[in-house]
């Protein structure tokens, strides 16, 4: 390996790093400087194993060599060509590759560069289809609270996390939040979907009763992650698709953590059972080598949308970089890979070995809850009184000064490891967390 050089502590200024303490990390940087299968390794060359697959995106483990060369090979052939009123070949071949894995029926795919930019998409074409069929009056959004749908106003605005807002004041207009399905009373430590909570979807009845035919669409993640992993409960999502059918109301599933086999199945959709109009997308689509996310959409949503205008552009919306080659060159390989390694089946075959090491987690002193479901596990601590999340991010400094990488939100440990995981880094995994959480405490 080449020796690397750690950047000087004054080079660390330039950098303003996103949603980072920026002065705590530039007084105590941890750096990681390279990565290979289920591992990160400091500067210094010290391994850290990779609890979260970098941020729930490296689903197929690091540096694999087939993307490696797929972009290589890609960047000498064509470094970048638009994609507005124009097309290269890899583009719609990568677009046609993610349509086979989306459920039956969403074989449209818009290219994106980012979750963000998939929600923020999926909204603006939920709402232009309405449009397009006449129903012009449907323009109210509906997220929920806990949701994550990333950091443009669109998805900021029908996300449910209120700190994520309180710096920016402008929200989108017109949207309302279903409550979160987190019942720690009744469900806490339930293995994969509890058992009580299907009721709270009817909190969209009430908002149809109020707001009649003036809702465009509805928007959660099947599995919330980045606001510490709730699993849906049994029947919820089931029912939220039957009120959206009832009343024409879109349902847009944000799967942009559990897309690409992190729950055991391609997408979510098809692990719990059912089917939206409008899918996110991103992270492991490319398994984050470069920067790419998708928006799936019914045929009929992209049908209703382009018939809708006799000639000329249908959808003002779009990104320079949308279907970027060296993306696409990306996206083909880590979907052979995929199919080749059968990653989804991986994780669902190891989730059985990873949700008892979670569920062991509960005689750890300060666990005071565990989710999971597929190859994603958050293990809830008691908070310290005071300073909510103190904890937690103690825990996350520790593990990895003791060679684990894990992610916190709030109170919550976060777990998302490659779907590559074996079973003997699933016990380092958790008994370095058990240890951490012992040490903190
Ligand atoms: N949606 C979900 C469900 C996410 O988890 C994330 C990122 N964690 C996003 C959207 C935003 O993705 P990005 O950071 O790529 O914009």
């Amino acid at each position: 390996m080449n020796e690397i050089q750690i950047p000087r502590r004054n080079n660390l200024d330039a950098f303003w790093m996103p949603y980072s303490d920026n002065k705590y990390f530039k007084s105590t940087p941890r750096m990681l400087a390279r990565a290979e299968g289920m591992s990160y390794f400091t500067p210094e060359g010290d391994e850290i194993l990779d609890g979260t697959a970098g941020l729930w995106c490296c689903n197929a483990g690091h540096g694999r060599r087939e993307i490696v060369e797929a972009i290589q090979k890609q960047a000498a052939v064509m470094d970048f060509a638009p994609t507005f009123q124009l097309g290269h070949p890899i583009a719609f071949e990568a677009a046609a590759r993610v349509a086979e894995m989306t459920p039956e029926g969403m074989d449209r795919v818009f290219f994106v560069n980012s979750g963000s930019e998939a929600a923020d998409t999926a909204l603006k074409i939920a709402l232009a289809y309405h449009k397009a069929r006449g129903q012009s009056q449907r323009v109210r959004l509906v997220g929920r609270e806990r949701g994550y749908h990333g950091v443009g106003f669109g998805g900021m605005s029908v996300g449910g996390i209120g700190g994520n807002r309180k710096q920016f004041g402008a929200q989108l207009p017109y949207v309302d939040h279903l409550p979160h399905t987190h019942l720690p009373a009744q469900n806490s430590f339930a293995k994969g979907q509890p058992d009580h909570g299907e009721h709270l979807a009817d909190t969209l009845e009430n908002l149809v009763a109020l707001h009649g035919d003036t809702i465009a669409a509805v928007m959660v993640e099947p599995v919330a992650g980045s606001t510490g992993v709730l699993v849906p409960p049994k029947g919820y999502l089931e029912k939220l698709r039957k009120i959206c059918t009832q009343h024409g109301i879109l349902l847009i599933f944000d799967e942009v953590i559990t897309g690409f086999g992190r729950i055991g199945k391609p997408f979510g959709a098809e692990r719990l059972g059912v089917t939206p109009d409008i899918m996110t997308m991103a992270k492991g689509l490319t398994n984050a080598a470069v920067p790419m996310g998708a928006v799936a959409t019914s045929n009929e949503i992209y049908q209703t949308i382009v018939d809708g205008v006799p000639a000329g552009i249908e959808l003002f919306h779009g990104y320079t970089y949308s279907g970027h080659p060296l993306a696409s060159a990306a996206a083909i390989a880590t979907l052979d890979l995929h199919k080749a390694e059968d990653l989804p089946g991986r994780a669902l075959a190891m989730e059985p070995y990873f949700e008892e090491a979670a569920h062991a987690m509960q005689s750890t002193p300060g666990v005071i809850d565990v989710r999971n479901m597929g190859l994603i596990a958050g293990i809830e601590l008691e908070p310290t009184p005071g300073k909510p999340g103190a904890r937690a991010m103690e825990v996350f400094r520790t593990c990895f000064d003791k060679g684990v990488l894990v992610r916190v939100t709030g109170d919550i440990v976060a777990l998302s490891p490659p779907l590559i995981i074996e079973k003997p880094h699933v016990d380092r995994l958790f008994g370095t967390l058990d240890e951490a959480i012992r040490a903190v405490a």
